[in-house]
């Protein structure tokens, strides 16, 4: 098996504070020393979040060539997140997790309380924006959320921006940072429909110039027909479309890598 790139160290924080965003989603700041010299990465980066089985007491991980495991072989519980915002004096790093009710992050983040103690480890690649392109086309779920706001405050005033999120409850819907030139269109999930439909159904009805860059990040299977739309059928220049698969539905415990 081919090693891979030892990812930045894990840095143990505590939880700080814990905000409910709206009934589905809850942004929890993270604070300690150890996020000095975090590198805050371009907009709509990713960390890793170590979750321990004991929230008083982290036991580090080391990294193993291919992935992080505990000295005893067995891997730890590592989910991965969007780095929304990094401040300094004191250090804090805010994450916002969507509360899908079917895992152990969603389930931790029911449970937690501040003082808790977790480990991050970031931050992973994120989108550099082309300051020169002037129609961009973001589309996303929940889970995207937090990447969608840190782009849209990254993104040139000047552009024109087509913003589609699905969500699966209409109070799933968050103020999203304000750009002048967006466009927001909020999609809900009818029963029936599998995550993801109406996700491929805003990219493949979405107007999209040869200059124009789309972003997309939601559900895997979702994230692999969007790439096949936008590659193989609209003939799209692989480098002017990011399509990230953010999760995958209906594989408990399964984590997309990244
Ligand atoms: C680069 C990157 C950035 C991400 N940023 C964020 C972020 O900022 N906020 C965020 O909430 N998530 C984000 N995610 C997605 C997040 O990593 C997954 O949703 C996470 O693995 C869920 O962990 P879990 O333990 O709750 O569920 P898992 O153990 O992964 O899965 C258990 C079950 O829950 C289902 N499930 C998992 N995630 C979701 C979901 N979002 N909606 C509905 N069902 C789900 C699965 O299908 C499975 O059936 C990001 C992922 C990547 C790769």
């Amino acid at each position: 098996m081919r090693a891979r790139r030892e990812p930045p160290p894990f840095r143990i924080v505590e939880v700080a504070r814990i905000e409910p965003r709206n009934p589905h989603m809850v942004r929890i700041t993270l604070a300690g020393p150890m996020l000095q010299g975090l590198d805050p990465g371009l907009p709509a980066a990713s960390v890793r979040v170590l979750l321990p089985g004991d929230p008083t007491e982290v036991v580090l991980p080391t990294w193993a060539g291919n992935e992080f495991l505990f000295a005893d072989g067995s891997r730890p519980t590592i989910r991965t997140l969007t780095p929304l915002s990094f401040r300094s004096g004191p250090f804090e790093l805010d994450i916002e997790v969507v509360r899908h009710g079917n895992g152990i992050l969603s389930a931790w983040v029911d449970t937690a309380k501040a003082g808790d103690r977790v480990a991050v480890s970031g931050t992973g690649r994120g989108y550099k924006i082309d300051p020169a392109v002037r129609s961009f086309l973001l589309a996303g779920d929940e889970s995207a959320l937090p990447a969608i706001s840190m782009l849209l405050r990254a993104l040139p005033p000047e552009a024109e921006v087509e913003v589609a999120i699905e969500i699966r409850h209409p109070d799933a819907r968050l103020e999203l940072p304000a750009h002048p030139g967006a466009t927001i269109q909020w999609c809900q999930l009818e029963a029936g429909s599998t995550p993801g439909d109406f996700l491929f159904a805003a990219v493949t009805s979405a107007q999209i110039a040869p200059d124009t860059r789309v972003w997309a990040a939601g559900e895997a299977a979702a994230a692999q027909r969007i790439r096949r739309h936008l590659f193989d059928e609209r003939g799209l220049s692989r480098s002017h479309a990011v399509v990230r698969g953010y999760w995958k539905y209906g594989r408990g415990g399964v984590r997309v890598d990244v």
